[in-house]
């Protein structure tokens, strides 16, 4: 703790790292440091490579993401990034420090801050910033408490303990404001989401007896509906709501072709474990990879191998 505020006093240009295909608990955490580190008056970029979320333009300092490196920094800092392949960048150019809760974090910075129990890594932020007695404005708030509710699906995921309550509380203190917040998570759908959601649905399969469902998305599909990839994950939401199932599967075609595929597990399975058996990473109850496998079927195949083994259903 002591280095990491040595180096954050020490340094002239900030970089915060967010992952791609970003998520609220990734931008939330690096929007709440950003404002941390402005109270600070530390100079501070944030980066994003890849597109970022429609429903997130309401975090405060959205629009200060950029998707280029800046020309100068002399301290990186990553927020929810369980390895450095996932940072969109090519290689480590300063000083890497390393704030996560992923349990399948590789440790690739120079300092590394992983805290596997906690529910979202604006928790992590949180803690070293306290600790660090660093000064945290309503802004960080705000962007702390989205990454909690959408890492806890609004406190509903096993990760879910007292400390977070603590945690939310603290931040309502600090300004958080949760209804404004569940408001504009939750209530400023697009059609085009609806559209999406409804053709996915539509590839909704059932298999090994019921315990996994599977959803599909095309390009096709993003086109037609308009709507952008990651507005079909409540899709594989409803998928793992079905009473018989366990496992929830999404195949998501890229636009290279490539298929990613996202587990959601209910309450027994560990689909991190599974994830990094295929390249992959995440947690017990969420996980996803990519598959070089350019085929729909051929990764269902694969993947239901493995789940049938998790579940031990020998035969459809
Ligand atoms: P999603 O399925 O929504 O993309 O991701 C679920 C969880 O798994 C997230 O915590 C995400 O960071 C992690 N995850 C998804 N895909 C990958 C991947 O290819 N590599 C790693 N390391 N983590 C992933
Ligand atoms: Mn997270």
């Amino acid at each position: 703790m002591k280095e990491v505020l040595t180096k954050i006093q020490e340094a002239r240009h900030i970089l915060l790292l967010t992952h791609i295909n970003p998520d609220a608990d990734t931008l939330g955490s690096a929007l709440g440091m950003y404002h941390i580190l402005q109270k600070m008056k530390k100079r501070v970029n944030i980066l994003n490579t890849t597109e970022l979320p429609y429903n997130l333009k309401f975090l405060p300092g959205f629009t200060k993401i950029r998707d280029t490196l800046p020309s100068q920094s002399d301290l990186w800092i990553s927020f929810d990034c369980g390895s450095f392949d996932r940072l969109g960048v090519n290689e480590k150019k300063a000083f890497l420090i390393n704030i996560d809760h992923h349990r399948s974090n590789t440790l690739y910075g120079d300092i590394n801050i992983v805290e596997p129990t906690f529910a979202s890594t604006s928790q992590v932020v949180y803690k070293v910033a306290k600790e660090l007695q660093l000064p945290i404005p309503k802004e960080s708030a705000t962007c702390f408490y989205t990454a909690l509710v959408d890492d806890t699906g609004f406190f509903k995921y096993d990760s879910v303990d007292a400390g977070v309550f603590a945690f939310a509380k603290e931040l309502c203190e600090l300004g958080a404001k949760p209804d404004d917040i569940a408001t504009e998570l939750t209530m400023r759908e697009p059609l085009a989401k609806l559209r999406l959601i409804q053709l996915m649905l539509q590839t909704l399969e059932l298999r090994l007896q019921a315990r996994v469902a599977i959803v599909c998305m095309t390009q096709q599909m993003l086109r037609s509906s308009g709507a952008t990839k990651e507005m079909g994950e409540s899709a594989l939401d409803m998928a793992r709501s079905l009473a018989s199932v366990e496992v929830a599967v999404m195949l998501r075609e890229e636009e290279d072709g490539r298929i990613k595929v996202s587990m959601r597990s209910k309450t027994f399975v560990d689909v991190g474990k599974i994830a990094v058996a295929f390249g992959g990473g995440g947690h017990r109850r969420a996980a996803g990879f990519t598959s070089n496998l350019h085929d729909f079927d051929r990764v269902e195949k694969l993947v239901l191998e493995t789940l049938a083994k998790e579940l031990h259903i020998e035969k459809e």
